[in-house]
């Protein structure tokens, strides 16, 4: 089975060129840039864990970030998140190998190749915001320069060349750590070569045209041939199949291709006879796309009836009702999901958006609540954060609805606007409150970033 589905997923990379941009009709709550999803973080937290654990990383801490980008990079630019483009993980056709590029990254939080960069930044302040983050993640996917890269950088320019890439020496470092932990987690290291080979001819093609990922870590022929040497020195070991991250590698790469490929075209390459659950997702959020409501909910019902307890098919099925502005049906599946998976930051944010798109007193009372769990979860969704602002201001609390609208300007990187709302927040909330003191954080990274 898995087997079927990899071939039919190889195909859909070849014609991922088709991409619809999320952030339309339909997204799989994405943001500037970001592609926030609770199941398919879900899947790369299964993915991940195993080799982080391997680098002696807290898995709890370090949170994998897809950045809604066609071309092929992978990255890290504090020691809390490791960001991988979505053209990278359509174009992995194993799970062996997403974990190869994930023990390449986390070996560059593990070997301190973070901690010089960081250095480099006028205030270690900023770093700590998922904004400055985001404003160099959009750099290293070759959105147009902005001044804070510029400031990260210490000009501006080519700020990804210089804040994102990595020496001769931390290639070779972080290769040899990364399949050492491969082995570690009994997953072939022999897919670090094979994530390699993606790259085979690019050297030669002028830095414009090559993946980012050759320009965030240079790949030359001694790089190529210490990696052999590394993985040779594995060789006779045995190394297992891991069924579960297998797993949560079909539905991650199900649920991000669909959202972000024709559905038509998803549909097309989907056999016929694949009932797997990765097939039946996709088959969802095709028919979803192409507001065939009553297929795409007949399609995730049957995965939900044969894991009536996994969070994330109920959140899918919540965003499907929503989407389709069926909102008493929406409230029900994220009200069932979050009770699933009660402390999933994301999850509660769907569910707090179906309530306010129901759009009772009862139900945006009721939102107000669940957002602001969402938010104590996970501070950097600004999809929830700008939900989160909606909600205060249906309650009258407007000072709290700036509060709320100054972080989500922050986490997206747009300090100017940040800034204003920030101000703003701070003449109308009282003094010394905790929203107070919120607005002031957001204040203090802008001030600091001018
Ligand atoms: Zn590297």
């Amino acid at each position: 089975m898995p087997g079927v589905r990899r071939r039919a997923l190889s195909l859909f990379a070849a014609l991922v060129v088709a991409l619809v941009v999320a952030g339309g009709l339909v997204r799989p709550v994405a943001a500037q840039g970001l592609v926030r999803d609770a199941g398919v973080e879900h899947a790369l937290r299964q993915i991940a864990a195993p080799l982080l654990t391997a680098a002696g990383l807290p898995a709890s801490r370090i949170q994998i970030l897809l950045i809604n980008d066609p071309t092929m990079n992978a990255f890290v630019v504090d020691s809390n998140h490791i960001f991988m483009h979505t053209g990278m993980l359509m174009r992995l056709s194993t799970a062996a190998e997403v974990q190869a590029v994930l023990a390449h990254e986390a070996a560059h939080i593990a070997n301190g190749h973070i901690a010089r960069r960081m250095t480099n930044m006028r205030s270690a302040a900023l770093g700590s915001r998922l904004g400055l983050l985001l404003a160099l993640a959009a750099g290293a996917a070759g959105a147009p320069g902005n001044a804070i890269m510029g400031i990260a950088a210490g000009t501006s320019g080519s700020a990804q060349r210089i804040f994102l890439s990595h020496t001769r020496g931390e290639e070779s470092s972080a290769d040899r750590s990364g399949v050492r932990y491969m082995a570690q987690a009994q997953v072939d290291p022999g897919a670090m070569l094979d994530v390699l080979d993606l790259f085979r001819g690019q050297e030669a093609l002028a830095p414009g045209r090559q993946d980012p990922y050759l320009l965030s870590h240079p790949l030359t022929r001694d790089r190529l041939r210490g990696l052999r040497g590394f993985v040779a020195a594995q060789q006779g070991r045995q190394f297992s199949d891991n069924e579960t991250v297998d797993y949560w590698f079909s539905r991650a790469k199900a649920v991000v291709g669909a959202f972000m490929q024709n559905p038509a075209v998803t549909l097309r390459n989907l056999r016929r006879d694949d009932t797997s659950d990765a097939a039946l997702i996709s088959r969802a959020v095709a028919y979803h796309r192409q507001s065939r409501t009553t297929q795409a909910l007949d399609a995730i019902d049957t995965v939900i009836a044969r894991r009536p307890n996994d969070p994330y098919l109920m959140d899918l099925r919540g965003q499907i009702l929503l989407e389709s502005r069926q909102y008493a049906g929406a409230v029900n599946a994220y009200a069932k999901a979050a009770s699933l998976g009660p402390n999933e930051p994301l999850i509660l944010a769907g569910y707090g958006r179906a309530l306010l798109a129901r759009d009772t007193p009862e139900s945006n009372r009721q939102a107000l609540g669940v957002l602001e769990r969402a938010q104590a979860g996970d501070a950097n969704d600004p999809g929830m954060l700008r939900d989160l602002a909606v909600a205060y201001a249906k309650a009258g609390n407007n000072g709290m609805a700036s509060v709320a609208t100054a972080e989500r300007y922050a986490v997206l990187g747009r300090l100017r606007d940040a800034g204003v709302h920030a101000r703003r927040a701070m003449g109308m909330v009282p003094r010394g409150s905790p929203g107070w003191l919120r607005a002031q954080d957001v204040l203090n990274m802008v001030e600091a970033a001018e």
